[in-house]
């Protein structure tokens, strides 16, 4: 029964675009009425209806040890009750930079409050630095929804981008060049036409917008140890966008798994979702000489009313405080098990599909090939994937409302948590295989 969601949803399209506060929500891709939930517990959501469902989307990455963690509601309790906001410097944002500082390899950071005003500060930061304009990003990465991020590759590989929505003027674009992901030569191409104009190559350090497409291995070493030599050949920085792995893929990011092993630094790398236990903060951060041009030290302007707020750096801190190798090592046990068995029923059902990872984060491509970027991730069976998702959400298992993204899972995805998912995979690949277009 969904009436409460139901009657929820049209009093909210009455006031609200489309319904929802966030597209993605709002189940165009699938289908239906999104679900409207009431409260969540550790891996399960419970909706206005009573309904439960096993959760993995994880609020699209946030809960890495699941809702209500006991650390995290003491540690938010216990700031909420001293006041939420003063605009002026507290001892957690100390705190919690200090953290993010010891498990990655930025040597300064800037707390706000969302990925997008992190993403588009780095950038303000690395053109104010470098002295230069041109920003180069992959088509399939999404770094928020920054006017000059939101782009369209242009007619060649070397020409400049189209604006990727209506409200975002050419000009805001027209700086952007859009390069499909994982192409070495492209960036080379780029590179020797405008090296010397790019302030900056921004890069998901492992997509998952497009659904999960893993750095591939250029002469020897990963696609990101190529993109940062080539940026610091050309006097460009190389900043990594980390909002979506940092801290998940590993407690120092998807850095973690290759560059920390390939001895390369990002210039500038950017953080959310995970570091902000539920609440809305971010980050940005690097090089100290870098950062060293940031306000009020240096020229380049940022701010923000409640950029390093009490209340969300108290979750921040209590969640990366519980970030502990066991969390990790659970992570890895549900992503494995949940991997097997899709592949399984999948399989069983006859359905072509495609399961690629980056640590535990991980998505399902409903297509023949392995995907390497975005011309590949469209491939996949969108009208497949709508009947697997409903039929999954039928038996209690909340997947991401759209084909083209990560499954989330926690540290608190227990036994019954994982069987109920499993349970419900075999019937829901057949509906999928009912469903297939191809
Ligand atoms: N960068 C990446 C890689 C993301 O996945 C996202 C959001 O999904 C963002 C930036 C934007 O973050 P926010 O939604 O907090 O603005």
């Amino acid at each position: 029964m969904t009436t409460g969601s139901d009657a929820l949803f049209a009093r909210a399209r009455a006031v609200t675009p489309g319904g929802v506060n966030s597209p993605v929500r709002a189940f165009n891709a699938v289908g239906g009425t999104p679900r409207f939930i009431a409260s969540a517990q550790g891996p399960w959501l419970t909706d206005v209806d009573g309904n439960t469902y096993v959760d993995l989307i994880c609020s699209w990455g946030p809960m890495l040890l699941g809702h209500a963690h006991p650390a995290v509601v003491a540690a938010v309790n216990e700031a909420v009750a001293r006041g939420t906001s003063y605009g002026t410097p507290t001892e957690n944002e100390v705190a919690l930079v200090e953290a993010i500082v010891a498990r990655t390899p930025v040597e300064q950071l800037r707390l706000v409050s969302s990925g997008t005003e992190a993403t588009m500060s780095a950038i303000r930061l690395a053109r104010g630095f470098t002295g230069r304009d041109v920003v180069v990003k992959f088509a399939g990465c999404y770094h928020g929804h920054v006017d000059s991020l939101l782009a369209s590759a242009g007619s060649g590989l070397t020409t400049f981008s189209l604006p990727g929505t209506p409200g975002v003027p050419a000009s805001s674009t027209e700086l952007t060049l859009v390069l499909p992901y994982n192409d070495p030569d492209a960036v080379r191409a780029a590179f020797a036409e405008h090296g010397d104009r790019i302030a900056c190559l921004i890069t998901e350090a492992a997509p998952g917008n497009m659904g999960v497409v893993p750095p591939a291995q250029v002469d020897g070493r990963s696609f990101n140890a190529f993109l940062a030599e080539t940026c610091r050949a050309h006097g460009a920085l190389f900043v990594s966008d980390e909002v979506m792995t940092g801290f998940r893929v590993s407690a120092s990011g998807q850095w973690g798994t290759d560059g920390a092993h390939e001895g390369w630094v990002p210039d500038l790398v950017t953080f959310g979702k995970v570091m902000g236990g539920g609440f809305p903060a971010a980050a940005f951060g690097g090089r100290a000489d870098v950062m060293a041009h940031l306000a009020p030290e240096g020229p380049v302007y940022q701010a923000g009313t409640l950029s390093g707020n009490p209340v969300a750096t108290a979750a921040g801190l209590a969640t990366l405080t519980a970030a502990t190798d066991e969390v990790y090592a659970r992570l890895d046990v549900v992503a494995d098990a949940l991997r097997a068995g899709a592949a399984e029923a999948f399989t069983a059902a006859g359905v072509p599909h495609v399961i690629q990872s980056t640590g535990s984060m991980f998505s399902v491509f409903l297509t023949e090939d392995p995907v390497h970027d975005f011309a590949g991730a469209q491939r996949t069976d969108t009208a497949a994937y709508g009947a697997f998702f409903h039929a999954m959400l039928d038996a209690g298992v909340h997947l991401p409302p759209s084909a083209f993204e990560a499954w989330f899972v926690s540290a608190s995805h227990d036994d019954r948590a994982v069987e109920q998912v499993l349970d419900a995979l075999p019937a829901a690949a057949r509906a999928a295989a009912r469903a297939a277009t191809g």
